[in-house]
């Protein structure tokens, strides 16, 4: 099942159409309202009237996570402090992202996207570790599931018991976790004399960075079902950028929000040709603080060809991880 078929399984040239349309905008308001991105297109001599499809995106200067810290806290704002729903400042104290409430509700129905995708339905019951992710993600990730009637089990769960407890208790389908506690949890029941197949859980939620094929490979053989992985980014949205559908074939990206490139990471240049660079993405949709070929560090391979799902968004698989 897909959720949002019009966005999800758009054709070429309606993907092309609608990604040309948001650019020109953001880049319109980006210029108007942040000196940042004024000053950085006037320095080469680009004016927004010069981006008028998506393919311009490349005569757009590259940004990196230095111009977040030397534009923190409300630089890179396009609209005033009294709009933002939500900062959400990063471990380093020097980089902090604005959300309004459209950026969050945007994050919330992407991460509805993303557990449709993995099957996680109505009859699903999902438990999400508290340690997993940070506090906005797992908000974000509860609301998603809760606005499209998956049964959410919020609790503190302090030990491998009082989880596994509570997977039998509520009889918990789906797990987001991480793979270092699912694998204590594996150890614990194999050392108490259980299996992993005594757990009513049918799948398990994962966050891209922590996750490496070799990692998912050893989890699947040890839970038996399939795991599957989101990817955020602290710099964009923490959670859902991306994310795998029951074919686990890499992340989907949710290309109506997010534009991706791939880049030679020495040269700064487009790489076309299925070759891994370094991830770059725009925020196509974001209202609060809109970011314009953001170098993610992230080493990764783009694939443009609509996956077997019947999804047609450009799939992302990371390479290494920075
Ligand atoms: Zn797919």
């Amino acid at each position: 099942m897909i959720l949002n078929t019009g966005i999800e399984s758009m054709t070429e040239s309606e993907k092309v159409l609608l990604q040309s349309q948001q650019l020109q905008k953001l880049v319109e308001r980006s210029y108007e309202k942040t000196s940042f991105y004024q000053e950085r297109m006037q320095a080469i001599g680009l004016t927004p009237n010069e981006i008028q499809t998506i393919n311009d995106i490349s005569k757009l200067p590259l940004m990196t996570s230095k111009d977040l810290t030397n534009n923190y806290p409300f630089g890179l704002l396009t609209i005033p402090i009294s709009g933002i729903a939500r900062f959400q400042q990063r471990s380093d104290f020097n980089t902090a992202v604005g959300f309004t409430q459209q950026d969050i509700s945007h994050q919330v129905e992407m991460l509805c996207r993303t557990l449709v995708a993995c099957h996680i339905i109505t009859s699903s019951v999902i438990m999400i570790a508290p340690q997993s992710l940070d506090t906005d993600s797992i908000v974000s990730l509860q609301q998603a599931a809760e606005s499209i009637g998956i049964t959410v089990i919020s609790s503190p769960l302090p030990n491998v018991t009082s989880q596994i407890k509570t997977l039998l208790d509520f009889g918990v389908t789906t797990i987001f976790s991480t793979p270092d506690i699912l694998f204590q949890l594996a150890d614990f029941l194999k050392n108490a004399g259980f299996s992993t197949r005594d757990l009513p859980l049918m799948n398990i939620l994962c966050e891209a960075h922590h996750c490496s094929a070799t990692v998912r490979k050893s989890l699947e053989e040890q839970f038996q079902i399939p795991v599957y992985t989101i990817y955020g980014l602290a710099e964009l949205m923490n959670l859902g950028i991306a994310g795998e559908c029951h074919k686990q074939n890499w992340l989907h990206i949710h290309e109506d929000h997010f534009y991706p490139e791939i880049i030679d990471p020495h040269t700064g240049s487009i790489i076309s040709n299925n070759q891994p660079g370094e991830l770059v993405l725009t925020t196509l949709s974001r209202e609060a603080m809109p970011l314009i070929r953001y170098r993610t560090g992230d080493m990764a391979l783009l694939e443009h060809k609509p996956c077997t799902c019947g999804r047609t968004s450009a799939r992302l698989k990371l390479v290494t991880a920075k």
